[in-house]
């Protein structure tokens, strides 16, 4: 099968990425949209778009006609293809390419595109596969990589109705290699960084072979690329499977192994496998006790949150590795990883965050640490300990943290205890408050708190509380998750709100 092998072909005809000189505009906004990126910045969107969201730019004479029209700069698939990339990665879909839209193209990822589809059913016909591992260019210790492949292929094994032999020399189903750059397969790998590898759909020839970028520095560990959770990955692709938009899924294409996160497959990758394969004999008693770890789910009626925080114009739901963003301007509230956003900075499973307008800055908590970002990054020095800011030892984490950005303090919450923090001293005001006292009608401890809109919403399992602060009484109460929209879901073509 070697369909998809022609749809990169058609993709990466050298010479392409050369012409790609227009600007990105969104018509419907008024501001610049490429405000603040450079002129580099928007030449790497044009080629990452026309790599993975199947952008195709106007050929000279489509844009000698264009010019004439009086319609030279602008390009309209340009931007819906932006917008493409910001949904599937749970970004506000502006069609503008803001500071982070270019920091989440930039993350180390698979080759292979985000929109082209496998075709429904595309899988080997066999329940036996083989292997074979081209024994050049292999990084580190052979034997360490073997090692490491055939437990890659024993997490899909482990779930669906297929197995794997390897070969060391005879002609195999599926061949593992390391190449750099130009390797002649019509995607050449790019160097260290960007593409980590890429693999071919079931089939014969080429088919089903998996390729990895011979310049990475791949690791059996936490440095570098982690060998294992990128084949995971490619092996996935190798069985057929397409990238998910789901961020807590294997196949999900960028690069996103923690070492504080067991790395399994999701929820969604079995089901997925499982569809093409059936399900393993095993299956059922190994995961019985402990199934695989499903993405939470804004529809869910139990949800919870670690954190709320006004983030610029939006409102930031953190859960476990993942955050939903309510952005003003887009009824949709994409789901996307936390370290998509702020790689190998900010930790999973938060106490509380804020945002601090005035400094320009976000503050994270988990545990005693708490972490200050500023444009993404992380401030020289953290992250220290909560003490820094005033609180006695006796405290070990704060549950949530409330900003008022007017009067420039923020209250931050520790059980039944409120403290207040001035922002411009940079010290606690006096002692701490009780909740009851402070916060009437609200029950302590509290999961989440956020400053929105003129009222102070307090999250406590799976119950939002609207709050009046000078009323000093809770106006309404509703699911905890009534603020993310979830009547629509993450993938759906949305209309942006007049
Ligand atoms: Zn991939
Ligand atoms: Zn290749």
């Amino acid at each position: 099968m070697k369909m998809f092998w022609l749809i990169r072909l058609t993709l990466l005809v050298p010479g392409q990425t050369l012409v790609m000189s227009l600007p990105l505009r969104n018509p419907d906004l008024h501001t610049p949209p490429h405000a603040g990126s450079s002129e580099a910045d928007q030449e790497f969107a044009k080629e990452y778009l026309q790599h993975f969201y199947g952008y195709q730019p106007k050929s000279e004479r489509e844009k000698r006609n264009a010019d004439t029209a009086g319609d030279a700069d602008w390009d309209t698939g340009l931007c819906d293809k932006l917008q493409g990339m910001q949904r599937f990665f749970g970004l506000p879909p502006s069609g503008e390419l803001t500071e982070e839209t270019v920091a989440v193209m930039k993350r180390p990822r698979c080759g292979l595109s985000d929109v082209e589809r496998f075709g429904n059913g595309i899988r080997w016909k066999r329940s036996t596969l083989s292997y074979r591992i081209a024994g050049s260019n292999l990084p580190k210790s052979a034997s360490n990589v073997h090692k490491v492949i055939r437990a890659a292929w024993k997490l899909w094994s482990s779930v669906a109705a297929v197995k794997f032999r390897k070969r060391s020399r005879k002609e195999a189903d599926i061949v593992i290699s390391f190449y750099n750059g130009d390797h002649k397969d019509g995607a050449p790998f790019d160097g260290t960084g960007g593409i980590l590898a890429h693999a071919f759909m079931p089939g014969a020839g080429i088919g089903g072979d998996v390729h990895f970028d011979a310049d990475e520095d791949w690791s059996f560990n936490t440095t570098g690329f982690n060998l294992f959770a990128v084949a995971v990955h490619e092996f996935g692709h190798a069985l057929g499977l397409p990238h998910s938009s789901d961020p807590g899924a294997i196949m999900y294409p960028v690069y996103n192994f923690a070492p504080t996160y067991d790395l399994q497959l999701s929820f969604r990758d079995v089901k997925d496998v499982q569809h093409l394969y059936g399900i393993s004999p095993s299956f059922a008693s190994l995961f019985s006790k402990k199934p695989p770890p499903r993405t939470p789910d804004k529809c869910d009626p139990d949800l919870s949150f670690d954190a709320v925080s006004e983030l610029q114009q939006e409102v930031v739901f953190f859960k476990d590795r993942f955050m939903w963003r309510r952005h003003p301007h887009f009824d949709e509230t994409g789901i996307t990883l936390i370290s998509s956003l702020w790689p190998d900075t900010v930790p999973p499973y938060l106490d509380a965050v804020y945002e601090n307008v005035e400094r320009n800055v976000i503050v994270f908590f988990k545990g005693n640490q708490h972490w200050v970002l500023r444009q993404l990054k992380l401030e020289e020095g953290y992250p220290r300990n909560i003490s820094d800011l005033g609180f006695p030892s006796r405290i070990k984490s704060v549950d949530a943290a409330l900003h008022f950005r007017i009067d420039r303090y923020t209250v931050f919450f520790t059980g039944h205890e409120c403290w207040k923090y001035n922002e411009q001293q940079k010290m606690m005001e006096g002692s701490p408050t009780l909740m009851e006292k402070l916060w009437p009608g609200i029950p302590a401890p509290i999961d989440a708190a956020v400053f929105y809109e003129g009222f102070v919403h307090f999250f406590k399992g799976n119950t939002h509380y609207k709050y009046d602060s000078n009323f000093k009484r809770v106006v309404s109460t509703s699911p905890a998750n009534d603020l993310l929209e979830c009547k629509m879901d993450n993938n759906e073509i949305l209309t942006e709100k007049r």
